[in-house]
């Protein structure tokens, strides 16, 4: 019989080891902190919760197909180009998935670092090693660098978190012409960015490019994501995610936010535009304050900021809530001159802005 003394050793000993994830959620006015649709959610996608609230006691559609095709319209694929689509519990689950379906355990993932902070608690859960190369000082990855590790997948995230800035199409499609396995594009900022690689899913079969409801289309709280690629990539991802993962409520929000006209996909797009453009306006604002933010191409700005921390603490006693990094590589010359330490700003109506660059300008001259 197990002894059940001490039950934890009988968890797996990734998972015990894997700490929650816990970021700062001081409650402030302003939360630009986890880059969001600081202007809401399309009105058409709050109108279909409660017209389907009513069917709350049913299950979903089992593998969310009526959200698959509204996908795919969306992105301007279609049936009958090898093509499929697997949605999920926010893109997170998406990648999570990805990860059980491709790798054994003892198989590597290498990205770029800095990246999104999920992926090597994602890697280690799923039995994964997690591999880093360094980033080149202009914020790019060396494509060589990655392709050379002949890693099982190799993730590529542009526009990235946090620095914001996007890969070139030819880092990318060096990587997913060369790389050795399974390829991931995470596309979490695709409609804040100047371009997008999903065209590159009908020309490559090793390639799967995923996408969230969570930024743009401000959906965050109903958590859906999807991944789209060929039938023969996205199968394997579909079946190691499971039945049932998008909640009905959730997938009606997301279908009435793909819809036409204004208060669904053009609310989405005027919005976005929006972002870029304040982007491009608090950029220069902090570029006049003597600070240097990467070339962004998300909706948020990546700034390297000596004492991050503690300039965030002080912006939060005024009221604003940013992210705050430390212990960042310091490969990046940018970065290597403030400690490794940085802010990421989420980027919205420029009331929210001027609020922003108001307790930076204050914790610059008090903390
Ligand atoms: C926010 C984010 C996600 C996660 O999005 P969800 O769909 O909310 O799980 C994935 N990748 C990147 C790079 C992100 O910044």
């Amino acid at each position: 019989m197990i002894s059940t003394c001490g039950i934890t050793t009988l968890a797996r000993r990734d998972v015990v080891a894997l700490p929650r994830y816990a970021p700062d959620i001081t409650p402030c006015v302003v939360d630009v902190s986890d880059n969001v649709n600081l202007w809401g959610a399309p009105p058409a996608a709050l109108r279909a919760l409660t017209t389907t609230a009513m069917s709350a006691s049913r299950y979903p559609s089992v593998y969310a197909a009526p959200l698959r095709d509204a996908v795919l319209r969306y992105l301007g694929l279609s049936d009958g180009q090898g093509i499929d689509v697997v949605s999920a519990c926010g893109s997170d689950d998406v990648l999570d998935a990805t990860m059980r379906a491709f790798g054994e355990p003892g198989d590597e993932i290498v990205f770029a670092a800095p990246t999104f902070a999920m992926i090597p608690t994602f890697a280690r859960l799923n039995g994964l090693v997690p591999v880093a190369v360094p980033m080149t000082p202009d914020y790019e990855v060396d494509p060589q660098q990655l392709v050379d590790r002949r890693a099982k997948i190799t993730y590529l995230c542009s526009p990235n978190n946090p620095t914001s800035t996007a890969l070139s199409r030819a880092t990318v499609e060096y990587v997913v012409h060369h790389a050795a396995g399974l390829v991931v594009i995470d596309e979490a900022y695709a409609e804040f960015a100047p371009e997008s690689f999903v065209d590159l899913v009908t020309k490559v079969e090793r390639l799967v490019v995923i996408r969230t409801f969570s930024k743009a289309f401000g959906l965050a709280g109903l958590r859906v994501g999807y991944g789209v690629g060929s039938t023969d990539v996205v199968e394997p991802i579909i079946r190691a995610r499971g039945p049932y993962k998008v909640n009905a409520l959730a997938e009606a929000a997301a279908i009435a936010a793909l819809g036409e006209g204004g208060d669904g996909i053009g609310w989405v797009t005027a919005h976005a535009a929006l972002a870029v453009e304040n982007r491009a306006r608090l950029a220069a604002a902090l570029r006049r304050l003597g600070f240097e933010p990467a070339p962004a191409a998300g909706n948020f700005l990546f700034v390297p900021v000596a004492r991050a921390q503690v300039i965030a603490q002080a912006m939060c006693r005024g009221g604003v809530l940013v992210r705050a990094l430390s212990g960042l590589p310091q490969d990046i010359p940018a970065l290597a001159a403030t400690g490794g330490n940085a802010l990421r700003i989420g980027v919205g109506p420029w009331d929210a802005m001027e609020r922003v660059l108001d307790a930076f300008v204050e914790a610059l001259a008090c903390a």
